[in-house]
Protein backbone atom coordinates (compact mmCIF):
# COMPACT_ATOMS: atom_id res chain seq x y z
CA UNK A 1 0.00 0.00 0.00
CA UNK A 2 0.91 3.63 -0.47
CA UNK A 3 0.48 4.63 2.53
CA UNK A 4 2.76 2.08 4.09
CA UNK A 5 5.49 2.52 1.97
CA UNK A 6 5.20 6.36 2.84
CA UNK A 7 4.95 5.71 5.90
CA UNK A 8 8.28 3.46 5.79
CA UNK A 9 10.40 6.29 4.22
CA UNK A 10 9.67 9.38 6.03
CA UNK A 11 11.29 9.98 8.69
CA UNK A 12 10.62 11.59 12.17
CA UNK A 13 13.18 14.39 13.10
CA UNK A 14 12.43 15.38 17.04
CA UNK A 15 12.67 18.99 17.93
CA UNK A 16 12.90 20.69 14.56
CA UNK A 17 12.50 23.57 13.87
CA UNK A 18 12.10 23.77 17.53
CA UNK A 19 11.78 21.67 20.64
CA UNK A 20 8.13 20.06 21.11
CA UNK A 21 8.32 19.89 17.35
CA UNK A 22 8.55 16.28 15.45
CA UNK A 23 9.28 17.56 11.95
CA UNK A 24 8.11 14.92 9.32
CA UNK A 25 10.91 14.91 6.82
CA UNK A 26 9.88 13.99 3.42
CA UNK A 27 12.93 14.24 1.62
CA UNK A 28 13.88 10.38 1.79
CA UNK A 29 11.14 10.17 -0.55
CA UNK A 30 12.51 12.09 -3.25
CA UNK A 31 15.42 9.78 -3.73
CA UNK A 32 12.70 6.93 -5.10
CA UNK A 33 12.03 7.98 -8.26
CA UNK A 34 9.37 5.25 -8.60
CA UNK A 35 7.14 5.83 -5.46
CA UNK A 36 7.70 9.59 -6.54
CA UNK A 37 5.43 8.21 -9.64
CA UNK A 38 3.45 5.88 -7.45
CA UNK A 39 2.51 8.84 -5.18
CA UNK A 40 1.00 11.46 -8.17
CA UNK A 41 -0.70 7.48 -9.55
CA UNK A 42 -2.36 7.62 -5.75
CA UNK A 43 -3.20 11.38 -6.08
CA UNK A 44 -4.81 10.82 -9.64
CA UNK A 45 -6.63 8.05 -8.87
CA UNK A 46 -8.10 9.50 -5.95
CA UNK A 47 -8.86 12.38 -7.60
CA UNK A 48 -11.13 10.13 -10.60
CA UNK A 49 -14.48 12.31 -10.88
CA UNK A 50 -13.34 15.58 -9.66
CA UNK A 51 -13.14 18.08 -11.42
CA UNK A 52 -9.48 20.34 -11.17
CA UNK A 53 -8.99 22.79 -13.74
CA UNK A 54 -5.65 24.30 -11.68
CA UNK A 55 -3.14 22.71 -8.92
CA UNK A 56 -2.05 25.37 -6.47
CA UNK A 57 0.96 24.15 -4.65
CA UNK A 58 1.62 25.67 -1.09
CA UNK A 59 5.29 26.89 -0.90
CA UNK A 60 7.54 25.11 -0.26
CA UNK A 61 7.24 21.51 -0.41
CA UNK A 62 3.76 21.74 -1.79
CA UNK A 63 5.38 22.62 -4.75
CA UNK A 64 7.22 19.05 -5.31
CA UNK A 65 4.60 16.81 -6.15
CA UNK A 66 2.02 19.99 -6.66
CA UNK A 67 3.64 20.64 -10.07
CA UNK A 68 4.38 17.10 -11.19
CA UNK A 69 0.87 16.16 -10.68
CA UNK A 70 -0.57 19.66 -12.51
CA UNK A 71 1.61 18.17 -15.40
CA UNK A 72 0.21 14.64 -15.22
CA UNK A 73 -3.65 15.71 -14.79
CA UNK A 74 -2.57 18.06 -17.99
CA UNK A 75 -3.55 21.60 -16.21
CA UNK A 76 -1.93 24.48 -15.01
CA UNK A 77 -0.16 24.89 -11.74
CA UNK A 78 0.36 28.14 -9.90
CA UNK A 79 1.99 28.94 -6.57
CA UNK A 80 1.07 29.93 -3.36
CA UNK A 81 4.04 31.78 -1.83
CA UNK A 82 4.80 33.40 1.36
CA UNK A 83 4.49 37.41 1.02
CA UNK A 84 6.79 39.40 -1.10
CA UNK A 85 8.18 36.07 -3.49
CA UNK A 86 5.85 36.59 -6.23
CA UNK A 87 7.21 39.00 -8.80
CA UNK A 88 3.99 40.11 -10.29
CA UNK A 89 0.83 41.86 -9.45
CA UNK A 90 -0.86 39.50 -6.15
CA UNK A 91 -3.54 38.98 -4.09
CA UNK A 92 -2.69 38.46 -0.35
CA UNK A 93 -4.46 36.84 2.85
CA UNK A 94 -3.26 37.27 6.24
CA UNK A 95 -3.72 34.39 8.53
CA UNK A 96 -3.52 33.71 12.38
CA UNK A 97 -0.64 31.17 13.49
CA UNK A 98 -0.45 29.99 17.01
CA UNK A 99 2.14 33.29 17.54
CA UNK A 100 2.00 35.98 15.44
CA UNK A 101 0.38 35.84 11.99
CA UNK A 102 1.18 34.67 7.80
CA UNK A 103 0.74 36.15 5.06
CA UNK A 104 0.27 34.10 1.48
CA UNK A 105 0.12 35.06 -1.61
CA UNK A 106 -1.07 34.29 -5.35
CA UNK A 107 -0.58 35.81 -8.79
CA UNK A 108 -3.35 37.78 -9.69
CA UNK A 109 -3.60 36.16 -13.29
CA UNK A 110 -3.39 32.21 -11.46
CA UNK A 111 -6.62 31.19 -12.37
CA UNK A 112 -10.32 32.08 -14.26
CA UNK A 113 -12.81 33.02 -12.01
CA UNK A 114 -15.27 29.87 -11.71
CA UNK A 115 -12.20 27.58 -11.94
CA UNK A 116 -11.42 24.23 -9.99
CA UNK A 117 -9.03 25.02 -8.08
CA UNK A 118 -7.23 21.71 -6.20
CA UNK A 119 -4.99 22.88 -3.03
CA UNK A 120 -2.03 20.62 -2.27
CA UNK A 121 0.98 20.53 0.45
CA UNK A 122 2.81 17.79 1.42
CA UNK A 123 1.92 17.44 4.90
CA UNK A 124 -1.83 18.60 6.84
CA UNK A 125 -1.07 19.62 10.59
CA UNK A 126 -3.59 22.12 11.78
CA UNK A 127 -4.95 23.01 8.51
CA UNK A 128 -4.36 26.83 9.16
CA UNK A 129 -2.58 27.11 5.82
CA UNK A 130 -4.59 25.23 3.36
CA UNK A 131 -7.80 27.38 5.18
CA UNK A 132 -6.36 30.74 4.01
CA UNK A 133 -5.02 29.31 0.66
CA UNK A 134 -9.22 28.39 0.36
CA UNK A 135 -10.05 31.31 1.41
CA UNK A 136 -7.80 33.72 -0.78
CA UNK A 137 -8.67 31.39 -3.76
CA UNK A 138 -12.66 31.90 -2.89
CA UNK A 139 -11.72 36.13 -2.35
CA UNK A 140 -10.39 35.69 -6.36
CA UNK A 141 -13.82 34.01 -7.49
CA UNK A 142 -12.20 30.82 -7.55
CA UNK A 143 -13.58 26.87 -6.54
CA UNK A 144 -11.97 24.71 -4.16
CA UNK A 145 -12.12 21.20 -5.71
CA UNK A 146 -10.68 19.97 -2.95
CA UNK A 147 -7.48 19.05 -1.01
CA UNK A 148 -4.77 17.06 -1.36
CA UNK A 149 -1.28 16.17 0.90
CA UNK A 150 0.91 13.46 1.04
CA UNK A 151 0.95 12.54 4.88
CA UNK A 152 -1.15 13.75 7.47
CA UNK A 153 -0.82 14.67 11.18
CA UNK A 154 -4.38 12.78 12.32
CA UNK A 155 -3.87 13.73 16.03
CA UNK A 156 -4.73 17.39 14.98
CA UNK A 157 -7.18 16.36 13.26
CA UNK A 158 -6.76 19.03 10.35
CA UNK A 159 -9.41 17.16 8.04
CA UNK A 160 -11.76 18.13 10.18
CA UNK A 161 -10.72 22.18 11.32
CA UNK A 162 -10.17 22.73 7.47
CA UNK A 163 -12.86 25.39 6.35
CA UNK A 164 -15.18 25.48 4.77
CA UNK A 165 -15.76 21.90 5.43
CA UNK A 166 -14.93 19.63 2.08
CA UNK A 167 -15.61 16.23 2.22
CA UNK A 168 -12.87 16.03 -0.89
CA UNK A 169 -9.33 15.88 1.72
CA UNK A 170 -7.27 13.26 0.09
CA UNK A 171 -4.28 11.80 2.57
CA UNK A 172 -2.11 9.24 1.46
CA UNK A 173 -0.54 8.32 4.61
CA UNK A 174 -1.98 9.10 7.88
P1 LIG B 1 -0.76 23.59 9.08
O1 LIG B 1 -1.11 24.93 8.52
O2 LIG B 1 -0.73 23.58 10.57
O3 LIG B 1 -1.62 22.49 8.52
O4 LIG B 1 0.76 23.31 8.68
C1 LIG B 1 1.04 22.81 7.45
C2 LIG B 1 2.33 23.36 6.90
O5 LIG B 1 3.38 23.36 7.85
C3 LIG B 1 2.80 22.48 5.76
O6 LIG B 1 3.28 23.33 4.74
C4 LIG B 1 3.88 21.61 6.35
O7 LIG B 1 4.91 21.47 5.44
C5 LIG B 1 4.34 22.34 7.60
N1 LIG B 1 4.38 21.49 8.80
C6 LIG B 1 3.62 21.64 9.92
N2 LIG B 1 3.92 20.75 10.85
C7 LIG B 1 4.88 19.95 10.32
C8 LIG B 1 5.60 18.79 10.80
N3 LIG B 1 5.40 18.27 12.02
N4 LIG B 1 6.51 18.23 9.96
C9 LIG B 1 6.71 18.74 8.72
N5 LIG B 1 6.08 19.81 8.23
C10 LIG B 1 5.18 20.43 9.01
Amino acid sequence: MIADQIKAVIRDIPDFPKPGIIFKDITPILKEPKLCEDIVDAFIGQLQGTRVDVVAGVESRGFLFGLTLANKLGVPFVPVRKAGKLPYSVKQKVYELEYGSATIELHTDAFEPGQHVLIHDDLLATGGTVTAASELIHEMGGVVAGYSFVVGLNFLNGKEKITPVSDNIIVLAE
